[in-house]
Parts: C-alpha cells; structure tokens; sequence
C-alpha cells in the first residue's frame, strides 16, 4: 500500500473557521489486501483514561535516510507579480538561514541553507502549466548552466495567478496549493517543489504562499526524492514532517535586510514541523515551533489511527473507533470534530465537546457505493485555553 504524500490539497474551510488546508493524498493503488480488515466490536462502556493518556503518536522513518543538508534553493518566477516574487526571495532568503529552519528540521540533520538566485523568466506565464512543461523548463536551466546541480540543489517554482497547474491529474488551488517531486537532467538527480498562488489567506494572501513554501521546503529537506529514495514520513498515513503540522501554522517575526543597509522587522506566516523526538517522549506538542503563549499540550486521538473497514458482499462496511482527548495541563473542554478528506464515510458521532480523559466510541460507516480506496482523516481539536490541534490518520475500505 503507498499513498501519495508530496502534494499540498487545498479543501476549503470547517466549522472551526481555518481557511486553508493541506492535505496528503492517495495513489490509486492504496487500496489493496482489504481482506485483512476486520470490524471492531466493542463491548462494554470504555474504561476510564487519565486526562495524559492517549495512543502513541505517530512517527516519522526513513529508509533511505536521504536528506538535503545546506539547501542551495533557486527560486523560479513569471514576470507578471515582480512585488510577490521579491517577497518569496526575502522570506526564503530568511528562512534558510533562521532558526525556525533548523530548530525544527536539525534533529532530522538539516542545516542551515541558503538562497542562491531568483530567476525571473522572461516569458508570459502559459495558462495551463503541466508537470512536464515545469520538468522541461528546469532541464532547460540545468542544461543551459543556469542552476548548477548537486545533491543540496533544490529549484522552486513560484506559479502565476494566470497558470493553472495541473499536476498527476489534479488542478492547482482545487486539489492542491503545492507540491515537491523530482526528475532527472542528464544523469543527476533534481529535485523540485511547485508553489502555486491560491490567495486563499485573509488578510495578506503572501500569508498562503509563505506557508506553503515553508511546507514544500521543508518536507523536500526531509524527503528530497520521495519517488527514488523515499526518506522521512509515516508509513501509516504517508504523511511528511509538515502534513503532520497542517492547520496549525505559526506567524515569526523575522528581522531582514532593510533599506539603505539596515534592517526590518516582518512578520511570516509559516508551517510547523513535526518533532519525532516530541513525539515519542509524547507530553509536549510534536508541532515546532511551538508558541510562547500556547496553553499546556493538549490533543484528541483517533484510535486506532487507521482505521481498517472491512465490506461486506453488499459493499456495506462498518468500523467502531474511539475519539480520546488528552492534555497535559488545564485546557478545560475540548472542542473536537472529525474532517475527512475526500468523503463518504460517516461518523456518528463527528463532533463533540469532551473533557481530557473521555473516551467517545465514534461508528464509521463506509457508503456502499464508495469504490474501495483510503483516505486521510483529521481530528480537528480546539479549547477556550487557546491553540488547536490536529491528529492525522486514514481510514482504508
Ligand atoms: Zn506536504
């Protein structure tokens, strides 16, 4: 079973009220050996939690180990939005260098890295803009000794409001606000990351593009080449350092070159990390950074974390989890509610208000005209103590 992890998926707003939201997504051949699935029954009233406890959480692995060290990033752009394309270099050209860059990716052996060039294209950005048009353009600068390759090299593309990108059959800012992946030049290697302008954050949409530049850089430094040498994600959602983090972005002040040699205070919006190490001591938030003013760790669990329905000869198809608050510290009750990502399932219940150390068993029905498949589940959890929180699983069927 694989699923695809390099994309960004945008699905729009909950109830909660976060605009934009990005997601993993599945390859077509997901969903196999549903043989093996079985449905859960509980019996019995669930036995009482402490408010800490909940299910491990999940990890990151690697097999390869692959990463990109010292970024070397080229930042390609149209020359229809020279404003925006001076902005991605200077929050690049911070965060390379930040210590939000490498405290949040140097337990995985990231360092510092750096922004080499802004290529301006001097072309009209096409209306349509495939994968294989971005492959091309890129072997064209590699061949032409615009961008010299090495293992830290990494070109970025910075789309244009008037391209539609369409990538393995999705369409930019419908299914997806980015993606990295990679491809050969000559004998090399490349690896590369598309950022496409959806202009979905209010009030600045540089917000939406910082975020997912940050996402996209972030996860190509972790798993550079996710087809060749798949390196850091969990194996059990596909997820990647920063789709584990989603929905929980973090706005940083940056001091950057300023007019006549000075400098400037902004402030960027960007995506957190997910900490293995957080992870597996599992009583502090595994999302980095993590705010100063963020009340005590708290989270609802989906357990299990995938959730294996099996189908009956009608292709019916039911499956008992259970929904776990937890905190570590006094968050009060938590506002919880379960979002899937390409629909029909249902969730009875979906949402709910629950104290840490509840246990709510939620029934999961598969529709029966629901083609076999997976997809991603998110427990979106939020408390009156602030922050939110989100625990990533699946649901195969
Ligand atoms: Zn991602």
């Amino acid at each position: 079973m694989r699923y695809m992890r390099f994309k960004i998926a945008l699905i729009g707003s909950f109830a909660f009220g976060i605009g934009c939201q990005d997601q993993g997504h599945f390859t077509p051949d997901m969903a196999t050996d549903l043989s093996q699935s079985g449905d859960r029954i509980l019996d019995g009233d669930p036995l009482p939690r402490p408010p800490t406890d909940h299910p491990a959480l999940p990890l990151l692995t690697s097999t390869s180990g692959r990463i990109v060290a010292n970024m070397k990033a080229h930042l390609v752009v149209w020359p229809d939005y020279p404003d925006i394309a001076e902005r991605a270099r200077e929050f690049m050209q911070w965060m390379l260098q930040s210590e939000y860059w490498t405290d949040t990716l140097g337990e995985y052996g990231v360092g510092p890295g750096s922004l080499e060039q802004l290529i301006t294209l001097s072309s009209a950005p096409p209306t349509e803009l495939s994968d294989s048009m971005i492959q091309s353009m890129l072997a064209k600068m590699v061949e032409g000794g615009q961008i010299p390759i090495d293992d830290n090299t990494v070109v970025f593309f910075l789309t244009s409001p008037a391209s539609t990108v369409r990538f393995q059959g999705d369409v930019g800012c419908g299914a997806f606000g980015g993606y990295h992946w990679e491809t050969t030049v000559g004998t090399s290697r490349v690896s590369y990351a598309v950022i496409v302008q959806c202009g979905t954050a209010d009030p600045d949409p540089f917000d939406a593009i910082s975020t997912t530049i940050s996402h996209e850089a972030s996860e190509v430094a972790t798993d550079p080449r996710p087809s060749s040498a798949s390196s850091w994600h969990n194996v059990d959602t596909g997820l990647e350092i920063s789709d584990l983090c989603q929905l929980l972005p973090i706005r940083l002040t940056a001091t950057v070159p300023g007019a006549d040699a000075g400098t400037k205070d902004v402030t960027y919006q960007v995506t957190r990390n997910y900490s293995n190490r957080a992870a597996r001591q599992g009583d502090e938030d595994p999302c980095k950074p993590v705010s100063p003013s963020a009340p005590p760790y708290y989270g609802v669990a989906l357990d299990p974390l995938v959730i294996d329905i099996a189908r009956d000869e009608n292709f019916e198809g039911k499956f008992i989890a259970e929904i776990k608050p937890y905190a570590f510290g006094e968050v009060g009750p938590i506002e919880w509610r379960i979002l899937q990502t390409s629909g029909g399932l249902s969730f009875d219940p979906d949402r709910g208000v629950n104290n840490p150390g509840d246990t709510v068993r939620v029934v999961v029905n598969v529709n029966p005209s629901l083609p076999s498949s997976a997809q991603l589940l998110y427990v979106v959890g939020r408390s009156e103590a602030g922050g939110r929180s989100v625990w990533a699983g699946a649901a195969r069927y």
